[in-house]
């Protein structure tokens, strides 16, 4: 039998009608043996995350105020979930437990993990699973990144044995014992992992969304769900700000060659969007996704002859290197060279960054441009369809719209277009509309 591993996130499992749902999902297949559980979400858009009442719950402590009403509050949301499952559970226990390490001043790594040990507690009675805590499997170094050799070696014998397991996302453990968090979010790198060590046929992500869009739905109206998308182009179109799930949850799945399903709870029968490690099928839009991002500046050097001169690009980038920027693009003329960056990186330096360019590599003349948008046209079908560009770019001038910088990706599948930050969304939903229809 195959193996999934299936992770339902915060508003999945917000109150007993969507462990009603998450718990359908799970049993309509044997597969799915491995479940990865985050807090209590939001019922509604002005509810507050378990893991923000925890927070909340640990400042309060940290400052030795009453936490007695937020740490109520807590409880009842647990309390709630199990008498509307109508589970002959009590957590009662583990409450004290907690309470008292609250007070005791535990950690805030230890105080926010708890929302998803408590969820995932509740969640294997619900399903009569094994509850296998995070802690004995997920370990960190004592430099707090994640120790892969331990972990997949730890988790691979933990899980075994068991045929059935609840395991709580977010956490794990440090060498001293200590809980620690992944970044907000992390429970999808909790699926990733688990998702790795038990060599799962594929990783199901469960949200509240039927897949990853092809653009940003705030931006264009209504934008297509991605069938398919693979490893490479999630994180040119993520690094452009689309996000669909934790970035550090593609590693481990992606280095062990797993797909990912992001799928929704609230409607399971729509297929979402498969990450793929590589993918034939051909993409009927040519492109997979389009995003972008305000925010960039360029510097642009001139000096006469640059294109004789070796070693110029190393000047400039080194000056760069100097003084911590990280560059973005860098778009070259015969006598010019322009280096895109983030204009928040350089908003401390900027006259020094200047002086430095002009004195190290000898400019004719240096000069920022600030408020840049990039868009990202994303896709692997642009190497097999010639004109992507052209139909790209006649579909942003018929908009009136200037373009001021051009690169593409030497793998071809995605061309960077720079634009000013007031044309952004129109250039994005002419791009949109140039391969999908009019936004
Ligand atoms: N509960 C954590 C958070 O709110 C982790 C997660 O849901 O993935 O960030």
């Amino acid at each position: 039998m195959q193996t999934k591993v299936v992770k339902f996130g915060g508003s999945s499992l917000a109150d007993a009608a969507q462990f009603r749902k998450a718990a359908a999902i799970i049993k309509a297949e044997p597969e799915r043996r491995y479940v990865v559980a985050s807090a209590p979400g939001k019922r509604f858009s002005d509810d507050i995350k378990v893991t923000d009442m925890l927070y909340d719950c640990f400042d309060l402590a940290s400052k030795k105020e009453n936490i007695d009403e937020a740490f109520a509050k807590i409880e009842a949301r647990y309390n709630g979930i199990i008498a509307d499952l109508g589970l002959d559970f009590s957590l009662d226990k583990e409450f004290r437990k907690i309470r008292m390490a609250i007070e005791h001043h535990a950690g805030q790594d230890y105080v926010a993990s708890r929302g998803e040990y408590l969820n995932s507690m509740i969640l294997a009675k619900f399903l009569g699973f094994t509850f296998v805590d995070a802690e004995s499997g997920i370990f960190f170094h004592s430099n707090g990144t994640f120790d892969d050799k331990q972990t997949y070696k730890a988790l691979s014998a933990l899980l075994e044995d068991v045929e059935y397991a609840v395991i709580p996302g977010f956490y794990g453990s440090m060498p001293n014992g200590t809980i620690k968090t992944f970044s907000r979010g992390g429970s999808d790198v909790t699926g990733a992992i688990v998702a790795r060590a038990v060599h799962a046929s594929i990783y199901e992500n469960w949200t509240d969304v039927s897949g990853m869009l092809m653009a940003d739905p705030r931006l264009v109206e209504n934008p297509k769900v991605i069938e398919e998308i693979t490893y490479r182009e999630l994180r040119e179109l993520a690094y452009m700000g689309a996000t669909v799930m934790h970035e550090e949850a593609i590693f481990p799945v992606r280095e062990a060659c797993i797909p990912i399903n992001i799928r929704n709870t609230n409607s399971p029968a729509d297929p979402g969007t498969m990450i793929v490690p590589k993918s034939d099928r051909p993409v009927p839009t040519v492109i997979t996704g389009v995003a972008g991002r305000k925010g960039f500046s360029s510097i642009t050097i001139e000096k006469d002859r640059m294109n004789t001169e070796v070693g110029f690009g190393r000047k400039v980038l080194g000056v760069l290197e100097d003084f911590g920027v990280s560059f973005e693009h860098t778009p070259t003329g015969i006598d010019t060279m322009s280096v895109v960056v983030s204009t928040s990186s350089i908003t401390d330096c900027k006259e020094a960054l200047i002086g430095r360019i002009f004195r190290d590599a000898n400019a004719d003349s240096v000069t920022i441009d600030d408020n840049m948008a990039l868009i990202a046209i994303v896709g692997r079908g642009m190497v097999s369809n010639k004109g992507t560009a052209g139909r790209a770019f006649t579909a942003i001038a018929n908009r009136n719209i200037n373009i001021r910088m051009i690169d593409q990706g030497s793998g071809e599948n995605n061309i960077i277009v720079g634009v000013d930050e007031d044309d952004y969304t129109a250039a994005l939903q002419a791009i949109y509309g140039a391969f999908v229809g009019e936004a």
